[in-house]
């Protein structure tokens, strides 16, 4: 079936046009780049000890700490409506794409709390649901001799997910994030400017929910790419979401020390 172009909404087009301006503001550009500079030295740091000791660990902390300071300025230099707020949880139902050295930073915030452990063995098995989810559609893929793309099949099964409204691991019973300043990148980008409601995965206009891309520049990318290479350091193998990540890491040798 031929695909329809998605057409962009005139707020989403006007948003983009002022967030790529407001990116160009030394005094919101600034967050960006010290959070780049604190990632490359927790980066030097595991490349020299090829572990992550404390220090690692502060830089990361401060790097992030730069991340939410950036994107608070380039939504307020931007006028970006966020329709966000605390206890809004409807997109807490994500398995959010991680990178790995955050699957370890989440899996070491949580074992530091007193429910940590239960939240590690739901998140061991939110993954263990969500591969088999997976699996069925590509052996349903593969009995239908239908040629589709891995991550097609992985975008599919992410629909699906979400549509079962599994609530992330992390969710707490309040509705608000329990491991909020541990919380990877993708849900510290995660911005909505439209009704609340739609939100919910159930909604019928949920596939037309209108989310301003905030994290799109070659800058934001490079900041990536220092987390990508920290995992890499570290000899962490890519994780595709946060329930995988914590599942994998949890009894890691790092957060054994
Ligand atoms: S880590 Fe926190 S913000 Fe992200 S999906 Fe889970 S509960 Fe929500």
């Amino acid at each position: 079936m031929k695909r329809l172009p998605v057409v962009e909404s005139q707020l989403l087009t006007e948003l983009r046009e002022r967030i790529a301006s407001a990116r160009a503001q030394p005094e919101v550009a600034q967050h960006l780049e010290r959070a780049i500079a604190q990632l490359d030295e927790a980066l030097a740091q595991v490349q020299r000890a090829r572990r992550v000791s404390a220090a690692t660990w502060r830089a990361l902390d401060r790097a992030y700490e730069a991340v939410d300071r950036y994107l608070d300025a380039l939504v307020r230099a931007a006028e970006v409506p966020v329709r966000c707020g605390p206890g809004c949880s409807a997109c807490c139902t994500e398995a959010p794409p991680v990178h790995a050295i955050e699957g370890l930073r989440l899996a070491r915030a949580l074992l530091a709390r007193d429910d940590g452990r239960d939240r590690v063995q739901r998140a061991v098995e939110q993954a263990r649901s969500f591969q088999t989810l997976l699996l069925d559609r590509m052996s349903l893929a593969g009995a239908g001799g239908r040629a589709k793309t891995r991550s097609a099949m992985y975008r599919e099964t992410q629909k699906a997910w979400r549509r079962a409204r599994n609530n992330c691991p992390i969710l707490g019973e309040d509705g608000r994030c329990s491991a909020y300043a541990a919380r990877p990148l993708a849900c510290r980008v995660y911005v909505s400017v439209d009704e609340p409601a739609k939100c919910d995965p159930r909604h019928p206009g949920f596939d037309t929910l209108q989310r301003p891309a905030l994290w799109a520049s070659p800058r934001e990318r490079a900041l990536e790419q220092r987390l990508a290479a920290i995992g890499a350091a570290l000899g962490l193998s890519p994780t595709p979401n946060l329930q995988w990540a914590v599942a994998q890491l949890h009894d890691h040798a790092e957060l054994r020390r």
